[in-house]
């Protein structure tokens, strides 16, 4: 009899690996070390408000990419709608990302798209040529007001580093636009699992080919046992840490509940340093299709990840990529294993890329079945 595939992790990484080789006739062991399935996507009711609440932070699926929609379409009705948020400093409440409203707000003018350009232009530090920092980049393209105003304390407070610690690739895209468009993200389908997110994983995740055992830490010991292992846990814990500790952020949640709305909007981030958090989110504005008299807000703190936390944001600062680096030897060598995933990679990616890397991974693998070696996913290389 063919031996199962080994999925550590029910996040969406491997539940979508789990379903699609399911489909193909291929059966597998999920494990997860969690008591639920879906890992940072992981939602469920408040019981005080009765509120849907993202638990890991809010999550707004959006692809353009055809494929993954019509795969994430089987699983759940979605309810398109488009995600906006705002921000607040000292200077008053602007929409994100920066565009003609918030340029017009800031300055208290009224351009037309292009002269908010030149504005922008004027303002431009181009005594910097080649930005040596994150800071230089943004000061090269919006200038110091712009900077201080939306970026350089509320990346403090993200990253817990001064902008000039940081590469100026990271802001190499700077979302500013000449218009009037406030729609948070580019993509051609964006929206939410109407019965969470929660719900869309267990759906993946119901098929005869699939077990799923929760409460259950992966170990190395396991891998004899199964034709293949797709691991989506954290890279340098896998290697149990003998290239070093790779950086991640955390983030700590504050929940405040009350009656009616209590922010007015979805997603405010709050970009000075007179508060400590970084963001607040109200979560009924994420089930749009639901009427909730009481409302949860979550305030957001980010730290410093440890050994213990949950690894939210990889910080990839240069000597994490040294690290990273010298654990690319370890993986090809690992026989039979494959990395997946946001934390298998050491990469933030958003929902849809996971989706597409993991229907990637079963193509490739259901391709090569036959002497299933290691299948390096490509963004684990440090150059990428
Ligand atoms: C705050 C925040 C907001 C986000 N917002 C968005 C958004 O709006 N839109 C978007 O598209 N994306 C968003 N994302 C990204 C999204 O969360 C990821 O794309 C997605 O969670 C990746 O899934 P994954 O399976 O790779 O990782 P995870 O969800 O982390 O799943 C990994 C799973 O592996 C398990 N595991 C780890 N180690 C072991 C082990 N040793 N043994 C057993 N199990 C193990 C974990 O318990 C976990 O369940 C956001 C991420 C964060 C942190």
């Amino acid at each position: 009899m063919q031996k199962r595939v080994l999925i550590v992790g029910a996040g969406l990484a491997g539940s979508v690996l789990a379903r699609a080789l399911a489909d193909a006739g291929v059966a597998s062991l999920v494990i997860d070390r969690r008591e639920h399935v879906a890992g940072m996507c992981y939602s469920s009711r408040d019981p005080e408000t009765g509120v849907d609440v993202h638990r890991f932070g809010p999550h707004t699926f959006h692809t353009s990419n055809e494929r993954v929609w019509q795969f994430v379409q089987r699983f759940d009705t979605w309810y398109s709608c488009v995600a906006r948020a705002m921000c607040t400093n000292a200077r008053g409440v602007f929409c994100l990302p920066i565009n003609l409203h918030t340029i017009n707000q800031l300055f208290g003018k009224r351009f037309t798209p292009a002269e908010a350009r030149a504005h922008i232009e004027s303002l431009q530090d181009k005594s910097i040529t080649t930005p040596a920092n994150a800071e230089e980049q943004l000061l090269r393209f919006v200038g110091r007001e712009i900077y201080e105003t939306f970026f350089r304390d509320y990346t403090i407070k993200q990253w817990g580093v001064s902008p000039r610690e940081l590469s100026a690739d990271i802001v190499k895209r700077i979302p500013v636009r000449f218009n009037y468009d406030n729609n948070y993200f580019f993509d051609k389908y964006q929206g939410y699992p109407m019965h969470g997110y929660t719900a869309l994983v267990q759906s993946m995740l119901n098929h005869p080919l699939i077990e799923v055992k929760l409460n259950s830490p992966y170990e190395r010991a396991m891998n004899t046992e199964f034709a293949h292992v797709f691991y989506s846990g954290p890279l340098d814990a896998y290697f149990d840490y003998a290239e070093g500790e790779l950086g991640y952020r955390t983030v700590d949640f504050r929940y405040e509940r009350g009656v009616g709305d209590l922010q007015g909007c979805s997603w405010l981030n709050y970009t000075d340093m007179s508060v400590p958090f970084t963001r607040a989110h109200e979560h009924k504005y994420f089930s749009p299709w639901e009427q909730h008299d009481k409302s949860v807000l979550l305030y957001e703190y980010s730290r410093e990840a440890g050994r213990g936390d949950d690894a939210f944001y990889p910080k990839r600062m240069p000597a994490d990529l040294q690290k990273l680096a010298a654990y690319l030897p370890l993986m090809e060598a690992e026989q039979g294993v494959s990395f997946i995933g946001r934390l298998g990679c050491y990469r933030y990616l958003d929902m849809h890329l996971v989706v597409d890397a993991s229907l990637r991974y079963a193509d490739a693998w259901l391709a090569h079945r036959a002497d299933a070696g290691v299948l390096l996913p490509k963004c684990a290389t440090p150059a990428l």
